[in-house]
């Protein structure tokens, strides 16, 4: 049953190296690998429509999107 694991690496949100899973966001269609705690805030964040990460709410979100993301992580 080793194929059901999934791979261990650096999780792209918080750096740590963990068992990851590709996120792929619906926003900007990228793909993330991401531990499974990153990997459920990003499915909340998006659900509620907000940008996953700071890098696509640089890139991605209006300036009142990236003021409001930017206002709720502070
Ligand atoms: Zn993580």
């Amino acid at each position: 049953m080793t194929g059901t694991l999934p791979p261990l690496g650096r999780c792209q949100h918080c750096g740590q190296r963990r068992a990851l899973s590709t996120h792929r966001s619906v926003r900007d269609g990228l793909p993330r690998l991401l531990c499974t705690s990153c990997y459920s805030d990003a499915c909340l964040a998006e659900e509620a429509g907000h940008c996953v990460d700071f890098r696509q709410a640089f890139e991605h979100a209006t300036d009142d999107e990236l003021t409001g993301w930017l206002g709720s992580a502070l």
